[in-house]
């Protein structure tokens, strides 16, 4: 029988401030989880901390809530113990792109396939509003004593430069787009990121409603074209090229939709299975490591065969 958008929700308690931009998010996922059809069993979210990082008790799949910053390597971890598993991070932006930016850059490097749903909203809003990692300098929130002394982190750029495959800004407040925009990155083969911007009604009193209301515009409407349409290193060159230009745009307008989409990138569970072609029929989580009385069926011998081909011998 189907699912429909309800059966994605929880009843634990959402205990976020009322109008926060975490509920257009999380009204997106359960859409699109339901318009995907997930199986729960086989769907996992993991969340770092902040605000954001509660999405994972309020979604009615496999969560995990971790630590600062390290929602991507137990995401990665659970991807490549079961590659089978459709596996979502969610994360603020201080949690990605702060003590967490050097996991998000190493995410883009291997494609593992993957999608990264970033609640963007310039500031630290579970410790009260201090600067995020994308908040410009000269900004000064209401929490902020001084003008922001810091340059932003530009989240497109980084994805591209990284290597994300997919990568996209959606807004929190349009749930039709973000719903659209979240199944495209699922259904993506790589590592998927998607920007979302995210008005923080306690604490970011210039990173409003009005404001993005008053800029935003959608790329589809101007013919952009995201997507790396041959195997061709020149034309993903290219689009890589034009998405980092688009993503400067951030004044009197801000473009969200797909930047840039290039599905002839080997995965990382694809370069995996070429070293280890049992791989992906016989991967860690289906392995068995124990008969029925306990006894563990792995012994040193195991380690010696599987890593016989990773030993070097450098002579000095
Ligand atoms: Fe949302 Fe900001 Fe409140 Fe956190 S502090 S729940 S981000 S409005």
């Amino acid at each position: 029988m189907a699912l429909n958008p309800n059966q994605y929700r929880t009843d634990v308690w959402i205990d976020w401030c009322p109008g926060c931009g975490n509920f257009g998010i999380t009204t997106a996922i359960y859409r699109a989880l339901a318009e995907l059809q997930l199986e729960p069993s086989r769907t996992v979210i993991v969340s770092g901390i902040g605000c954001s990082g509660k999405t994972a008790h309020f979604v009615n799949v496999n969560g995990v809530h971790t630590l600062h910053g390290r929602a991507i390597p137990f995401a990665t971890g659970i991807k490549l113990a079961n590659p089978s598993l459709e596996v979502i991070v969610h994360g603020g932006d201080g949690d990605l792109l702060g003590i967490g930016a050097g996991h998000f850059v190493a995410l883009g490097r291997r494609n593992l396939d993957i999608t990264v749903i970033m609640h963007n909203n310039g500031v630290y809003g579970l410790t009260k509003g201090q600067a995020s990692p994308t908040l410009r300098r000269g900004l000064k929130t209401k929490a902020l004593a001084k003008p922001n002394i810091q340059d932003a982190v530009n989240p497109i750029a980084l994805a591209l430069a990284s290597g994300y495959t997919f990568v996209a800004r959606s807004y929190a407040l349009d749930t039709k787009h973000l719903v659209e925009t979240i199944k495209k990155a699922v259904r993506h083969r790589g590592s998927a990121f998607i920007d979302v911007l995210q008005p923080c009604v306690a604490y970011n009193d210039i990173l409003t409603m009005h404001y993005y209301r008053d800029r935003i515009y959608r790329l589809e409407e101007e013919g952009w074209d995201p997507v790396v349409r041959e195997p061709s290193e020149e034309e993903a060159e290219e689009k890589i090229s034009r998405a980092w230009e688009k993503s400067m745009e951030w004044n009197d307008k801000i473009p969200i939709g797909v930047f840039y989409q290039n599905p002839h990138v080997p995965t990382f569970e694809e370069r995996l299975a070429e070293r280890l072609p049992e791989y992906l029929d016989n991967p860690p989580a289906l392995q068995r490591i124990a008969d029925p009385s306990g006894k563990p069926l792995v012994t040193p011998e195991h380690f010696r065969r599987a890593f016989k081909d990773f030993i070097v011998k450098v002579r000095r």
